[in-house]
This record gives structure tokens, sequence and C-alpha cells, in this order.
């Protein structure tokens, strides 16, 4: 037997499968997903095993055997595996760093896993367990395991019973055999106490009245059992109940509840009890919603849906019941969010809704925390994953539905390779397993509305993102009305230069003043947003206009209020805040900021004794604090929250009934042809926070710009009038959804060397095209053309010491613009397929800047 396997280097020369021999007593263990170890070029180095044969190209005496094996439960799955060759083709990275990319980071290491014998499951699955017993009654593996008494490495087990591969894996899945896995000692498993509720609940009930008086903390202990019914571990339920574990065990002696001690999922959420919710019965507008994609979800139809709902349309809860429709068809939901929105209360409304079935995975958690989350997923514990953008590899086996909330933002394309947008994946990942792509925003991408609704030519409109072409297109859901019908809050827009033409020198315009004045008094609260997009906190001398620049890169440097450090965001350099200007000796020099601090210290002028929360990068790096601020909020410890774009996105509290921008602008002008588009979503998403329930909501943007149409249609609520003008401009730039993008960067020491490479590239590029015969020039009612613009020099011209230039190529069609890419790389790669200087390639890429 041959592996053929994908070594961990990602490099143009190795990317491509390489044959090993499967060792004898690893056939069966080994299997498409497996991580193992091969040796390469004298090293043994981590791969990927990608397909399986019975037979090699080559003399199979000549190949290497598989060193080890690193886990015996492979990782990924051929479907997985399949994805990630897909993802490689199309953003164009190493086939390894799309399948690294699926595996949480702590899995980097050898996985060392135990089983056991284990223990009694639900009575209910009784039924299961007893045929899975049987299955392997007289499997001599199991007798060892048993004898054993303890844990069996799965090392020993693979050693001793070679041929009973397919067994054990099956037991383990079956649930018969429990297996426990640790990766270098670094994550060492952890072993807690827990509780567990009454196993006859009737009994329990009735012992539950009877109880004597005098023991009434115990009383408790049963009685909160009886209604959470859900393991807590012994900690929490102390705590919860304010009571002491030898009242605990009292109850567990008498034989009520169970106390065991078990490996110990690092469960971010523990002890944490969520407040279960019913579903709402659905308003009209939902309902329509629900039906369309529940229909697709029993035909288990690969459709692409999106969902075009106002904020505060309720599309939180056709998310929930569109899951539970999917749950019954025993198949799997994956829930992607924008890192900066998967907030407790976001993770609240689906734990709330489907208990501990939910499986949250985001880049707060520790990596252990992540990896536990993850094998909740693998191992069938879960159904449903919310989670950022890479939670779409989450590993089910039969997903049923994946939803992208807020699906416009710009956090669902990564920025580092591999480059893929997780919106694209979705909808490919949707077709592989039948499933439905629900894709839900107030403020939808160009991109994706264009593919839904249909307002490009045929031709092109096949061929814009979200992939829809191959699922005979995208169809638009709206629900254009509030849940209740409360209306859209009244939107005022404040032209600042007319502030300071009165007179008014604040940050706060008059009327944004008195409409917080007014909340004070009334005990409602405001959102008060800084728009940070476009604004850097920099140093800069009053006096001659000196700006600190980073050394190696063409970037100024930030300033950290905390540690009074000048820092560099591209390569981390760091300096000593200057005291005096270093170009002309000034003491005039300081820092211009973001701000967010300067607006608190505004606020506590203007209004003494105001409660504030700031929320910005310097306020939540702690571990949970963002929670902390947020629940603060909720209960009304604050009057104003401040903050930068995180307060924007996904809260929903009753008391907020106004909501200020404090600059609209900000990201208004910055030399990227999605700005308008970004502003526009941030207000609209922003103005929804005001007035979500009953009481009514009002917002107050300031702004330079009060004519701009990005800023009037956000003012009116109106999308299809910012999509109209938007379209017009982009249909004559020549941008996206008009055609697709593809950003080369290539960087080099020695500048010379860099523009040599540059023109190269483009000169080849061209030729290939024209080889090729697609038209060569930007007209924007062709149905297929290709342009290539560049080498210029890159938006930041130097980083880490490199010069940066880069090419762009616009296309429309099928015109297989990455392959003629690839080939032009290849073209003018060395012999070994080095490239002649560092070159990147972004696909679809979000951010131009
Ligand atoms: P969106 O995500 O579209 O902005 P949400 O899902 O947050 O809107 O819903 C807004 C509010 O309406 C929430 O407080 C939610 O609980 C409530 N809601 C949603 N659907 C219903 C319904 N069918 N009946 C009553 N209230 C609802
Ligand atoms: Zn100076
Ligand atoms: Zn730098």
């Amino acid at each position: 037997m041959i592996a053929k396997v994908i070594v961990d280097v990602p490099s143009r020369a190795t990317d491509r499968p390489f044959d090993y021999k499967i060792p004898a007593g690893m056939i069966g263990w080994v299997e498409v997903g497996s991580r193992v170890g091969v040796p390469f070029g004298g090293r043994v180095l981590q791969g990927f095993v990608i397909g399986l044969a019975d037979f090699a190209d080559i003399d199979e005496n000549k190949l290497k055997p598989i060193a080890e094996l690193l886990d015996h439960i492979p990782p990924l799955s051929p479907d997985l595996v399949e994805l990630a060759q897909w993802i490689s083709d199309k953003y164009c990275c190493a086939l390894t760093t799309a399948l690294q990319a699926m595996i949480p980071s702590a899995l980097k290491g050898k996985a060392d896993s135990v089983v056991t014998i284990a223990e009694d499951t639900d009575a209910d699955d009784d039924e299961t367990a007893l045929f899975a017993n049987a299955l392997f009654t007289d499997a001599p593996w199991l007798a060892y395991i048993r004898a054993a008494g303890g844990p069996v490495r799965m090392a020993a087990l693979q050693e001793r019973f070679p041929a009973d591969a397919s067994a054990v894996k099956q037991a383990i899945k079956l649930g018969v055999l429990t297996e426990q896995v640790t990766i270098r000692d670094r994550l060492a498993v952890r072993k807690v106490l827990t509780v567990y509720p009454p196993d006859q609940l009737a009994l329990a009930q009735e012992a539950l009245m009877n109880y004597p008086a005098r023991a009434a903390k115990q009383q408790d202990v049963l009685r909160y059992m009886l209604e959470h019914r859900e393991p807590i571990t012994m900690t929490a339920l102390v705590e919860a109940l304010s009571t002491t574990s030898a009242t605990i065990r009292a109850v567990a002696d008498k034989g009520w509840i169970t106390i065991r001690e078990v490996e110990q999922q690092r469960d971010p959420y523990a002890g944490r009890s969520f407040k279960r919710t019913e579903p709402l019965p659905l308003t009209e507008g939902q309902q329509a919603v629900y039906e369309e994609i529940a229909e697709a979800l029993d035909a288990e139809a690969s459709r692409v849906f999106l969902l075009h709902g106002v904020t505060g349309s309720g599309k939180t809860e056709v998310y929930l019941q569109t899951i539970e429709r999917c749950l019954q068809h025993e198949r799997q939901a994956i829930v992607l969010v924008p890192e900066i929105a998967l907030t407790p209360q976001m993770v609240e409304r689906f734990k709330g809704r489907f208990g501990n079935s939910v499986a949250v995975l985001h880049s707060r958690l520790s990596s252990g925390e992540r990896y536990d989350e993850w094998r909740k997923i693998r191992e069938g514990r879960a159904q449903v994953a919310v989670g950022a953008r890479s939670a779409v590899f989450a590993p089910f086996p039969r997903v049923g539905l994946i939803i992208i909330d807020e699906e416009h933002e710009s956090s669902y394309k990564q920025e580092e390779s591999p480059k893929y947008h997780a919106r694209d994946v979705a909808v490919r990942r949707a077709r592989q397993h039948g499933a439905a792509v629900v894709l839900g925003s107030a403020t939808p991408s160009l991109e994706s509305y264009a593919a839904a609704s249909r307002v490009l030519p045929a031709a092109s409109a096949s061929d814009t993102a979200s992939g829809a072409k191959a699922n005979g297109g995208s169809a638009l859901l709206p629900m254009p009305y509030r849940v209740g019908n409360r209306p859209l809050p009244k939107v005022h827009l404040v032209d600042m230069r007319e502030e300071l033409k009165a007179g008014n020198r604040s940050m706060f315009s008059r009327q944004l003043h008195e409409g917080l004045l007014d909340r004070l008094e009334k005990g409602e609260q405001s959102v008060l947003l800084l728009n940070r997009r476009g604004y850097s906190t920099f140093v800069m001398c009053r006096s001659c206009g000196y700006t600190a620049q980073c050394p190696h890169c063409d970037i100024s440097l930030t300033y950290h209020q905390k540690s009074r450090v000048l820092r560099c965001h591209y390569c981390g350099h760091a300096e000593q805040s200057p005291e005096k200007c270093p170009s002309c000796e000034s003491e005039h020099i300081r820092f211009f900021g973001t701000g967010t601090q300067r607006v608190e210290e505004e606020l506590a002028k203007l209004f003494p004794g105001i409660r504030v929360i700031r929320m910005d990068v310097d306020t939540t790096t702690e571990k949970g604090s963002h929670e902390k601020w947020l629940t603060m909020f909720g209960e009304r410890k604050a009057d104003v929250l401040l903050g930068t774009q995180m307060v924007a996105k996904g809260l929903d509290f009753p008391y907020v009934t106004l909501v200020g921008v404090i600059a609209a602008d900000t990201s208004l002008h910055l030399p990227d042809f999605r700005a308008a588009e970004k502003t526009f979503q941030l207000l609209t998403q922003v103005a929804g926070r005001a007035g979500r329930h009953e009481l009514p909501g009002e917002v107050v943007v300031q702004t330079y710009n009060p004519e701009h149409y990005a800023i009037v249609t956000a003012q009116h609520h109106d999308y299809a009038g910012f999509v109209q003008e938007e379209l017009k401009l982009r249909r004559f730039m020549s941008y996206p959804p008009f055609c697709r993008l593809i950003v080369i960067t290539l960087s080099d020491e020695q500048l010379t060397h860099l523009i040599t490479a540059g023109d190269k590239l483009a000169a080849t590029l061209r030729q290939l095209a024209y080889e090729a015969g697609i038209k060569g020039s930007i007209d924007s009612d062709g149905a297929r053309f290709i342009d290539i613009l560049g080498p210029v020099a890159s938006p930041i011209p130097r980083m880490k010491d490199r010069y940066r230039f880069q090419c762009m190529v616009k296309y429309r069609g099928n015109v297989g613009a990455i392959e003629l890419l690839k080939k032009a790389i290849s073209l003018l790669s060395g012999p070994q397929g080095q490239p002649p200087v560092q070159l990147s390639v972004d696909v679809d890429p979000q951010v131009i800047l």
C-alpha cells in the first residue's frame, strides 16, 4: 500500500504529493486525512495523506516508509482534503498551507491518544450501546483493554492488533470506547469532579417533595439538578447555590445524583448556564423566508440564499429555526459570524436554543480550548458550530446548512495565506454536502447582491463571488420590516462645518449634545461610535510636521498609550516615544489619535457624573473584557457605550435609544474602491442598534460631507438607492462586481531587481493573455476581458526593509486568469520552481489599501 503525502513545506517545488510505503502495521490506520511523519531530505517532516493507492508510479522498493502516524483518528476527512485542494487551486497557495488552515493550531505536535472502555452512556441510547457492544463482544482487542483495567495507548493497540484498525475506530465512533488525547503533554487533559443529574426523574421528583425540612440545602441541590438536567462541575454547582461540596456529596450518597471524575473539556462556557429559549412564532416576513430555506433543507439541495433583512428584522430567529430544521434531518449546521461580532450575546442566543450541542470557535479562546471545541465537533458531541471565518472547516460529517451572518464583513477574507474568502469556501463546501447556504445582512456586499438580484449582464453575473454559477444562481430573500413593525430609527445628519461657523468647536454638535443630555435625564442609554478606519494614532511635530516613521517600512509608527512606545504594525519594530522632535528639537511633538480616550475625557467634562464604558483595542485586550463591558452595559451600569467599530455590530440592548456617530467621513476618502460601501454599511449597522425594542430610537450622524450619496442613503435606510449609485460607479471604473481582481505583490531588498521582475511578470501575463485570444482591454459590456495593470509601487512601498511593487489583474468571464498567472509565474521561476523575487498572490482581495 502506498500513501500520497503532502509534506509541510510551503514552497512551489514541494507542492505535490510524494509517495510513501505504508508499513504493514499501519495499513488500515493510515487514511486519507491522516497526519504522518515522513522522511524527507534527511529529516522527518509532518505531512498529510491525501490519497491511497495499491501501487506506486515508480519502483516500490525505492520508496521510503512512513515513519510515524501522528494521530490515530485522522484530523481531516476526505471531503476536507478535497476542499483544501480547491482552495489551493483557487487562491494560488501551497496545498499544505490550505490543509494546515483546517486544523486547530494546538494540533501541531504528535497527538498521543489513549482509549478506555466507555462508561454507560445515556439511558435512551441503551439499544445502540447494546448493539455496539454485541458487535465487538469477542474482539481480542476489547478483551485486552478490559484486562488492562485502565487507559490503553492507541499506539499499543496498533502494534498489537494491526489488522483491527477499522474495528477499533468504529468502536470509538459508536461510543464503546472513549478516546482521550494529549498533544506532547502541552495540553494535558484535565480531570474534574462533575455532578450528573438524576437518572430516574419521577423518583427524584418525589424525593424532592419529601425531603426532610432540616436538609433544605440538600433539597436546593436536587431541585437545581432536576431543573437543569445537565452535568455541571462541582465547583460551578457550589458557586451557583452557595453551598458546600459536602452537601452535594450528601445528595449523591442518597443516590439521587452522581458524582464522577471526568476528563475536563476546556469548555470556555463551562459553569455558565444559558437561559433556554423556545422558538418564537415567526412573523409573516420570517415565515416566508423560513419556508424557502426549509424547502432546500428538505430537498438536501445545495442552494445559496441572500437574506437581506434590515436591522432588527429578526434574522437570528430565522437562523435558529432553520438550524433546528437542519438538525431534524440529522445534519449539522455551521454559523459564521465576524470575529468582532462573536460576542457573548451572540453565543448566548445559540447556546440558549441548542444548549451543549453548540461548539464555539474563535480566536479569543486559548489554543487548548479551541482544540477541545473542535474535538467536540469531530466526535459528534456538537451539531452546531458557531465561529469566526475558519469555522467553515468545522469537521462535521454531514453539513446541512451554513449560515454567514453579516456576510458583507471584510473579515471573512483571510489576509494571510491561504487568502481564502469564507463565503466562497462555504458555497463550495455546501456543494460537496448538498447543503444550503444562507448569507445574511442588512447591507449585503455588492458582489452577493449582484449575484442574487441578477443586475449584471448574464455572462458576467455567472462569474461573480459566491460561486453562484453552478448553483443556478443565488436567491434573494428580503425582510424589509422590523419585528413588530417597529420603525427604523430616525437619522439626523449634522453638517459639522455649520457647527464651526456657529462657533461650536466641540467634537459634539449641539444636536448630539442635547440628545445625550436628554437620555441622561430619562435614564436611557446611548452608543457613540468613533469610526476608526482611516485614522491612526501617530506622532507628529506641530512645528515642522515631522512624523515618526518605521525605519524598515514606509509607514507611520503607531503610538501605544499604555506603554508610551511607538510600534510598527507591519514588522513589530518598537521605540520610545520622543520627548523632543528628532528633526527640529521642538517640544511641540505630540500624538494624534483615534481619540476614543479624548472623547471620553470630553464627555466627562461636558456631562459631570456620566458613566462611560469605552471599548477599543486598549480596553479589550484582556481575555473576557469584551464580555465584561457588554454585560455591564446590559445591566445599565453605564449611560454611554463609546467605541470603535466593535460597538456597531450585533448588539441588542433594549434601553439604547440614541446612537451618535462622531465623524462619519473618516473612512469615506480612503484610496479603496470599497470606501463608500464600507461607510454606508457601518452607518447602517450602527444606526440599527437604536430603538430595537419598545422605546423608539434616534441617530445623530456628524459629517463634513452631508451630500455624499453613501451618507444620504444611509440616512434614509435606502440600501437600494445606495446600490444603484454605487453600481454606476463600479461599472464606470470597472471594479467588482463587474469584474474580478487579483493583486500580485512582489517584494525584494533590491529595487532594480524588483523593477525588472515586475516588468517581466506584467509583460509575460499580457503575452499569455494575448496568445489565449482574450480581449486585452476594459470594455464594461463585454462578457470576457482581462486587463493587466502595473507594476506600480504598493500602497505600502517598503516593508521589513523590502521594497514592494504590485500588479493588478482585472478580468471577467471564464478567462482562466489564475491559470494564466500560475503559468506566468512558472515561466519566470528557476529550475527548482523558485520565483525571481518574493511573490504573493491575493485572489479577490478585500482590502486594496
Ligand atoms: P437582526 O439580526 O435582523 O438585526 P434580531 O434577530 O436581533 O434582528 O431580532 C431583533 C429583535 O426581535 C430581537 O430582540 C429578537 O428577539 C426579536 N424577535 C425576532 N423574531 C421575533 C419574533 N418572531 N417574534 C417576536 N420577537 C422577535
Ligand atoms: Zn519638528
Ligand atoms: Zn516596520
